[in-house]
C-alpha cells in the first residue's frame, strides 16, 4: 500500500538573520532531522525563483496546478473554504461587516471586531432573504451572503457576472464606501459592480432596522449597517486532482482559503480538534486523523498554519516553537511512517526579519521506501541545498508524488 503524508509548514521558510540559525535549524525537532536522514532533501521554489507567493498560489502550485492559469482572486477560494458550493465562472468576494456614519464614512471597518454567530445569521438572513430577491429581479443575478469567523464573509454571484470589479472597501477608516466600477468594458462588469452597489446600498438601508443593532447600541458596540467587499474572483474550472495526476487526496486544514483551494482542486477537506490555524494549534488529533485517512486516499495534505503566524509576528522562539510541538506529535506516529512516504515543506518562508512573506527558496524532504539517501541529516534552509532533489518548483511537487506512488501515466512510449 503505497501513500504519502505531506506535511505543510506555511511560512516556515526563514532567512540567517544576522548569520544565526534560522527558527527550523534551531527547532529541537528528533523526528524530522530523522526523516531528512533517512531520505532525499533540498530546495523549492514554491512557484519560481524570487516570486513572493500569496498561500493561496502556492498551494496551488504544490497542488499541480499552475497558479499563472488557475488563480482568478482570492474571494472564490475564500468562499469555497466557507463551504459555499460554486460553478465554474461564479463570481465571489470577501467581505467584511463594518460601520459606517450617516455620510457612509467607514468608522470601524470590522464593526468593533464584535460580531456574534447570533448577529452573523442575522445579517445572513438580511441578504438571503431580503436583498438576494432585490437584485435578481432587477439585474438577474443571484446573491449569496455566508459569514465565516465574526466580521468577515464571502459573497457570492451568480448569472451574467465578471470578477473585474473594483473593491468597495476603501480599506481605511475616514474614508467612504467606493462605488463598484468595472475594470474593463463587458457587459458582465457592468452587471457586475451595479449588483454589488446596489447589495451595498439595500445593506446600509436595511441594516439600520436590524434588531441586533438595538442589542448592540445597549451594550456600546458599534452597529452593523455596511458590507465591504474586496477581492472578486471567479470560480475557475479546474480538472480534479483525481484525474489529473491519478492521486485520490484528503486535506487537514484548519484556515479556510487553505480548504478552499484544497477543495477547489478537488480533494476531500478534513478538520480536527486543535487545528484551527493558529500558532497555539495542537497537532495530536490531526496526525491521527491523516493515519486513519489513510485507509480511503494515496496522498493526505496536512496544513500547519502556525509558522506563518509567528513568522508574521515576528516571533522567533514561537516559530521555533510550532515545529517542535509538530515535532513531538509525530514521534507517536514514526514507526507507522516506515514504508510509506513523507514529504515536509513550506509554502513560502515568512521570515521573522520580515514579518511578510518573500521570495526565499524554502526546504523539502522526500522520504520514502525507495528514496535515495542523501547526506543532509537537518532538515532547514541552511542544510537542504546540498541534498539530492537539489532545486526543484513547487509544480514538480505533485508528479514526484504520483510517479513515486506509482500512479502516474508513461509520457510517451
Ligand atoms: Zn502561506
Ligand atoms: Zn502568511
Amino acid at each position: 500500500m503505497r501513500r504519502v503524508i505531506m506535511l505543510l509548514l506555511d511560512g516556515g521558510g526563514d532567512r540567517p538573520s544576522g548569520g544565526g540559525p534560522t527558527p527550523l535549524y534551531a527547532a529541537h525537532k528528533p523526528n524530522l532531522d530523522r526523516l531528512a536522514a533517512a531520505g532525499s532533501c533540498g530546495i523549492l521554489d514554491p512557484i519560481a525563483p524570487g516570486i513572493r507567493p500569496g498561500s493561496d498560489t502556492a498551494h496551488l502550485s504544490i497542488f499541480g496546478y499552475d497558479p499563472y492559469r488557475y488563480y482568478t482572486g482570492r474571494g472564490a477560494f475564500e468562499a469555497l473554504g466557507a463551504g459555499i458550493e460554486l460553478r465554474p465562472g461564479d463570481v465571489a468576494f470577501r467581505t467584511n461587516l463594518a460601520t459606517v456614519d450617516e455620510n457612509n464614512v467607514v468608522v470601524d471597518r470590522r464593526a468593533g471586531r464584535h460580531v456574534s454567530p447570533e448577529e452573523a445569521s442575522e445579517v445572513e438572513r438580511l441578504v438571503n432573504e431580503v436583498i438576494a430577491p432585490t437584485v435578481m429581479g432587477k439585474l438577474g443575478v443571484e446573491v449569496v451572503y455566508k459569514s465565516t469567523v465574526e466580521h468577515r464573509g464571502v459573497l457570492v454571484m451568480r448569472g451574467p457576472v465578471s470578477h473585474r470589479v473594483s473593491n468597495t472597501d476603501p480599506h481605511k477608516v475616514g474614508e467612504p464606501i467606493l462605488e463598484a466600477r468595472p475594470l474593463d468594458g463587458s457587459r458582465e462588469g457592468n452587471i457586475t459592480a451595479e449588483a454589488l452597489n446596489m447589495v451595498t446600498r439595500l445593506f446600509s438601508e436595511r441594516a439600520r432596522e436590524l434588531g441586533i443593532n438595538a442589542a448592540r447600541r445597549e451594550k456600546g458596540l458599534p452597529p452593523i449597517n455596511a458590507i465591504l467587499a474586496r477581492g472578486g474572483g471567479y470560480m475557475p474550472s479546474i480538472e480534479p486532482i483525481t484525474r489529473r495526476y491519478g492521486v485520490r487526496a484528503a486535506a487537514i486544514a484548519g484556515v479556510a482559503l487553505i480548504r478552499g483551494v484544497a477543495r477547489a482542486v478537488g480533494m476531500d477537506v478534513y478538520t480536527a480538534p486543535g487545528l484551527n490555524g493558529t500558532a497555539s494549534d495542537e497537532y495530536a488529533h490531526a496526525l491521527r486523523l491523516a493515519m486513519d485517512l489513510l485507509a480511503g486516499y494515496d496522498l493526505i495534505f496536512l496544513h500547519v498554519k502556525g509558522t506563518d503566524s509567528a513568522g508574521h509576528d515576528g516571533n522567533y522562539d514561537l516559530k521555533r516553537t510550532v515545529v517542535e510541538r509538530l515535532d513531538r506529535a509525530l514521534s507517536e506516529y514514526m514507526d507507522r511512517l516506515e514504508g510509506m512516504y513523507v514529504m515536509v515543506t513550506s509554502d513560502h518562508a515568512t521570515p521573522v526579519s520580515v514579518r511578510e512573506h518573500t521570495g526565499d527558496p524554502v526546504p523539502i524532504l522526500v522520504y520514502g521506501p525507495d528514496v535515495v539517501r542523501d547526506e543532509v541529516d537537518r532538515f532547514s534552509e541552511l542544510t537542504c541545498w546540498r541534498g539530492a532533489l537539489m532545486r526543484i518548483r513547487g509544480m514538480d511537487i505533485m508528479p514526484i508524488a504520483s510517479s513515486y506512488l506509482g500512479l502516474s501515466e508513461k509520457f510517451g512510449e
